[in-house]
């Protein structure tokens, strides 16, 4: 399971963005490693580089003095929507008639292909198959028509799905978060200026302070003179449809989404999964890097109960093998499990085994896990998933698997316990996932563990009551 994406904007006072903008890459390069790119603008012209690969190769440092300008927005991508290649590298950028127009995207639209049929009839040309370029498009013809505010407005009211945005119009900087709140997206203070960015890690690389998360439906527009920031409520949803998995998987542990660290939920679904299906094992293992958190709020919830159970780092991760999406066959992708992961054995050896992992995809790395754990010398191995069953895709930018691939779309827990391999298997309730973010099912996107999604799409039912934009008919028109 991939992230797709992470986004920077930023507006100081007076200094280049470019630096604050690459370091702020670099505490986001979890969330997309295949390009990376950052514009700027120095108040007459926008400056960009867009580059394939991950932040440190992307930018030489005479690309960063080449990028003036004290704001700009950054991008780094992972694909799914689109191509992987140079064509759909963000922050993608148009010029038009009133000037030009910068955007980054964390998200994935539904319904991107009605409306690029319907710009593309009324002359817009496209240069790639993604849906950011949707979205810039959009923007650029309602811009024609409307102030900045009411633009945005009409674009966020024809785009149906998941997006944290942030923009660049001419030296403005925004940011803005789907009504559903989908994807995260926060506000930090620096010294001298503001900056919006996917995660707070990347504010506190920054030295700046956490302000607060952009609410669902909020435009953010920072001041061009980094002097502060003017907010607007453009759509208000009843619920929410936060993405759980950001918690429990892709966001690092070191930020603070929707006002929730992340390792914090993180060991309160480890202790939350000890309650539900605590089971007795000599030693519980984390498998890194998500499981740690997950192992050692299950350990600490064992001990409380009196358990005698070691928490132990028994599997050693191999940092520099590349990820196992790159492997085109399956058989390769085997080998990279036992590439990636080694055992202590000594920690293993002839003791019973419970591993705690964040989810089970495809099951191949979980089996990996099993046998490696066994040819350790374990006795028994146990495992233990912080998070519900996967059953469904996710189409709200998350490179998930497809059904066919998922182990769980068809299989029960305990036909995936016998495929694994596995003495023992379980996962959490939904029910404790939204005991540990004190948030209620219906303000959180369970699509992928339900097979109800937030949002209308074609084929999939959704679990609430969401309407898809009407899209066509060749005018370009929405409420102001
Ligand atoms: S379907 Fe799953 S992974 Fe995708 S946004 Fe919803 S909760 Fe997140």
């Amino acid at each position: 399971m991939h992230e797709k994406c992470g986004v920077v904007g930023i507006a100081l006072d007076d200094r280049d963005a470019a630096r604050p903008l690459y370091y702020s890459l670099y505490a986001l390069q979890h969330r997309g490693q295949e390009s990376a790119g950052i514009i700027t603008h120095d108040g007459f012209q926008q400056h960009d580089h867009v580059e394939m690969g991950l932040v440190g190769d992307a930018f030489a440092p005479d690309d960063l003095a080449s990028l003036n300008g004290a704001n700009g927005i950054g991008h780094v991508r992972y694909p799914t929507a689109g191509s992987v290649d140079s064509s759909c590298a963000q922050p993608f950028s148009v010029s038009f008639k009133s000037g030009s127009l910068g955007l980054s995207h964390n998200g994935n639209l539904v319904n991107a292909g009605e409306i690029r049929e319907e710009l593309a009839e009324l002359g817009h040309a496209f240069t790639s198959d993604g849906d950011t370029e949707v979205i810039a498009h959009d923007l650029a013809r309602n811009l024609l028509e409307a102030d900045l505010v009411r633009a945005v407005k009409r674009t966020m009211s024809r785009i149906h799905g998941s997006y944290s945005l942030t923009i660049m119009h001419d030296e403005t900087v925004m940011g803005v978060r789907d009504p559903e709140g989908n994807r995260p997206l926060c506000i930090g203070e620096l010294k001298d200026g503001y900056v919006l960015a996917s995660e707070s890690a990347a504010i506190d690389t920054l030295d700046g302070e956490l302000v607060r998360d952009v609410r669902p439906g909020e435009l953010v527009v920072l001041h061009d003179d980094g002097s502060g920031y003017d907010t607007y409520q453009l759509i208000e949803q009843e619920n929410t449809a936060h993405c759980f998995f950001e918690h429990v998987y892709f966001a690092r542990p070191d930020s603070t989404i929707d006002e929730k660290l992340v390792y914090d939920v993180r060991r309160e679904l480890g202790r939350s999964l000890w309650e539900e299906s605590g089971i007795e094992s000599d030693v519980v293992l984390p498998v890194p890097d998500s499981g740690r958190a997950f192992a050692s709020g299950y350990a600490e919830a064992a001990q409380d109960a009196g358990r005698d159970i070691e928490f132990a780092e028994g599997l050693m991760k191999n940092r520099y093998v590349g990820r196992t999406f790159i492997m085109p066959t399956q058989d390769e992708r085997e080998r990279a499990v036992r590439l990636k992961l080694n055992p202590i054995k000594s920690t293993i050896e002839g003791r019973t085994v419970t591993i705690i992992d964040d989810s089970i995809v495809r099951g191949t790395t979980s089996n990996q896990l099993v046998e490696l754990l066994r040819d350790a010398g374990a006795e028994a191995v146990h495992v233990r998933i912080g998070a519900p069953k996967i059953l469904a895709p996710c189409y709200m930018g998350i490179d998930m698997a497809t059904r066919e691939e998922l182990i769980g779309a068809e299989k029960g827990v305990d036909e995936i316990r016998e495929e694994i391999g596995a003495d023992s298997l379980s996962y959490l309730s939904i029910d404790a996932v939204a005991g540990a973010l004190e948030t209620s099912e219906s303000d959180l996107c369970l699509g992928c563990v339900t097979g109800e999604y937030p949002y209308e799409i074609e084929g999939e039912e959704t679990d609430r009551d969401v309407q898809r934009p009407v899209i066509g008919g060749g005018e370009v028109s929405a409420d102001d």
